[in-house]
């Protein structure tokens, strides 16, 4: 999930001051599953609006999610951590689970805002369709990007040409 700092508030004369302010607030991505949404957004009530009538116009209650991912956050996760408030890549850890083609989350801090997270999270990441695969490609290519641990041919060619490689 990305960090969304909110700066400041649309007002709902049209909803394209919305979603643009929403979309410069959370740089373009999806706040849960990260991917640029382009024109694939919906408005996500981070509680939902069937279990808080009171809160679809508060803008603290207000995100962009894809269209994917709004559609598999049922109404039951009404009581996750808001990525305007938490940092939710530093309390929850994301790793690659190649053998069974996962993405594990998982965290030391045991509060329920917590576990339902990560309980959505997983959800999200290691559903049905396509955006398992999707994603557990990021992770591997930003992972060996960043480690070098298991560099791409591509990743050798170019440190090779930059001259900061011998012997490839
Ligand atoms: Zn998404």
């Amino acid at each position: 999930m990305i960090r969304v700092r909110k700066t400041k508030q649309a007002f709902a004369e049209n909803n394209e001051n919305i979603n643009q302010q929403l979309l410069d607030d959370q740089y373009g991505k999806c706040c849960y599953c990260e991917r640029l949404v382009d024109t694939d957004f919906q408005i996500e009530h981070l509680q939902s609006q069937h279990n808080h009538p009171e809160l679809i116009n508060d803008w603290d209650n207000l995100y962009l999610a894809c269209s994917y991912c709004n559609s598999h956050k049922s109404d039951s996760f009404d009581n996750i951590m808001a990525p305007s408030k938490y940092n939710v890549e530093e309390i929850i850890k994301q790793e690659d689970d190649s053998k069974n083609s996962k993405v594990i989350f998982s965290s030391n801090n045991e509060d329920e805002k917590v576990k339902q997270t990560i309980k959505l999270l997983s959800l999200l990441f290691n559903g049905k369709d396509g955006l398992r695969k999707t994603k557990a490609n990021i992770f591997y290519k930003s992972y060996r990007d960043e480690n070098e641990l298991l560099p791409t041919p591509y990743c050798r060619l170019s440190l090779w040409r930059r001259g900061e490689r011998s012997g490839y």
